[in-house]
């Protein structure tokens, strides 16, 4: 008997060791399927609002692979579109990044809608493959996202090089770790001349600090490497239709779709070639002028004015949408689009919900069980996740997970929690440092709990103070000294904590 189960003992031990051999081999590494190089990927989106697809443009090779090494497919899947790279011989998966186009943005225009037809272009950098690959473009639908583009890509055939950028100056604001574990920022001058070299070298570093000044890139200030490229000479601007202002090399234009104050890559123009002299994560352009403008699109370019009002808190406003995809949480400014979320464009935005059931809150984990749904807009809200009616340019039926963001109000103090999560992720994702798994970045794990004394409670937690009031009101007969509750905001949480105990 004992032999026998001596022998089933080892048996079993092996087919755990063989299980075990199978789950543990290692896929590919970075550098078995890539060399570290940049392939720049150009394509042109063209059509009308009803019939409309990608054709190829143009591939070329760059400089170094600025990229994550280990993160090579995308974990977060927000934007319209998805380009992937799959293994020729195995069809296996290789790469894959997730962005938003500018032509889909176009399609929720007026224009669109009359059917007119337009064409514009988009540039992509991918790491180069060894081995042939299939290039595909896949878009968003009710499923998630399905091919729209296929092209194979044989990167032993020679690759020309991109378009190599005009004269330019570079200068590093801020030495970062080593490419692959930082998140490489480029900021290019659009408009500063040779005299204002100082201006532009002073208006990048501003910038930077502003940034870095400000959750979650305070926290993670060591990931970020800056570098500054100015092309020397006069300095041309951006494109101003409005003022007849049409300098014949602009990188930027005013008046997207038009708007007058969204200002965005003029399509078409040379900005990708100068870009594509540093290798880099995240492309900001900064515009030397006093108008106000910007924009930024999920995957590419962040634009604003260095002289405009609030400069700083109208770029960090844009960053949040190229970076994360953030999506605007007002309703309440002229904008371009008509209905830009219709029920067949559910939003994929990760502060953005069509629903204010507790169930559907993309944020359910950072809400307090005893904040009411939808969340009231009132003072007694304010620093509470919850959800608030009005977000994505409409007043009704989209909520946003916090009254004043900074992707709804550029002079609020901070992100919400729920941006602030978003934001830190695709810095993590870029910088190739472990990934949280989605929704538990800030658990209730992380809620604090504090002793409160009673008469702390009636003064801070009054009837009508929202949802502390309640969970006060729940527990009062237990007579609690001990009180859970989140903490309102960073502001409070600083202002009382010298009276509350951890
Ligand atoms: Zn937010």
């Amino acid at each position: 008997m004992r032999r026998r189960s001596t022998r089933h003992g080892s048996l079993a031990a092996g087919v755990v060791l063989l299980a075990l051999g199978a789950a543990t081999a290692s896929p590919p590494s970075f550098e078995e399927l890539f060399v570290p190089r940049t392939l720049r990927i150009d394509l042109v989106q063209s059509g009308t609002a009803s019939d409309h697809g990608w054709s190829l443009l143009r591939l070329s090779t760059e400089g170094a692979w600025a990229g994550p090494r280990r993160h090579l497919l995308d974990p977060h899947d927000l934007g319209g579109a998805r380009v992937v790279l799959l293994d020729a011989s195995s069809g296996e998966r290789i790469y894959s990044r997730s962005f938003s186009s500018l032509f889909d943005e176009w399609l929720a225009t007026g224009e669109a809608r009359q059917d007119r037809r337009r064409a514009m272009t988009e540039t992509i950098r991918v790491p180069c493959p060894r081995a042939p690959v299939d290039l595909l473009i896949e878009a968003r639908d009710d499923d998630g996202f399905s091919e729209v583009f296929r092209w194979p890509v044989d990167p032993r055939a020679a690759l020309p090089p991109a378009p190599a950028p005009a004269a330019h100056e570079t200068v590093v604001i801020r030495p970062g770790p080593p490419r692959a574990r930082a998140v490489d920022l480029l900021i290019v001058g659009d408009g500063y001349p040779d005299r204002q070299r100082e201006k532009f070298r002073r208006d990048a570093a501003r910038l930077v600090d502003a940034l870095l000044a400000i959750a979650p890139f305070r926290d993670r200030q060591d990931l970020f490497g800056v570098t500054a490229l100015r092309i020397t000479g006069r300095g041309l601007g951006p494109v101003e239709p409005r003022k007849g202002l049409f300098p014949p090399a602009a990188l930027t234009a005013f008046d997207t779709f038009g708007s007058p104050r969204y200002l965005l890559p003029f399509t078409g123009s040379r900005l990708q070639d100068l870009a594509g002299a540093v290798p880099h994560d995240l492309l900001v352009v900064m515009v030397n002028a006093a108008r106000y403008g910007g924009g930024g699109l999920f995957g590419g370019a962040t634009v604003f004015t260095a002289d405009g009002e609030y400069p700083e808190a109208l770029f960090i406003h844009e960053f949040g949408h190229s970076l994360a995809g953030l999506a605007d949480e007002y309703f309440s400014s002229q904008v371009a689009y008509e209905d830009f979320y219709s029920p067949s464009r559910r939003p994929w935005e990760p502060n953005l919900s069509a629903s204010a059931r507790r169930d559907a809150l993309p944020w359910a984990d950072l809400v307090d069980p005893a904040t009411p749904l939808p969340t009231p807009d009132l003072p007694a809200f304010d620093g509470v996740v919850g959800a608030f009616e009005g977000a994505g340019y409409v007043a009704r039926g989209l909520f946003r997970p916090w009254r004043r963001c900074r992707m709804r109000d550029k002079g609020a103090a901070e992100f919400c929690p729920v941006c602030r999560r978003a934001l830190a992720a695709r810095l993590d994702f870029l910088a190739d440092r472990p990934l949280k798994p989605a929704g538990t970045a800030r658990g209730p794990k992380e809620r604090t709990q504090f002793t409160v004394e009673r008469r702390m409670l009636t003064r801070l937690f009054r009837p009508d103070f929202g949802p502390f009031a309640e969970v006060w009101r729940a527990r009062r007969g237990q007579t609690p000294r001990y009180l859970r509750c989140t903490i309102a905001s960073e502001r409070a949480y600083t202002f009382f904590a010298p009276r509350w105990t951890q």
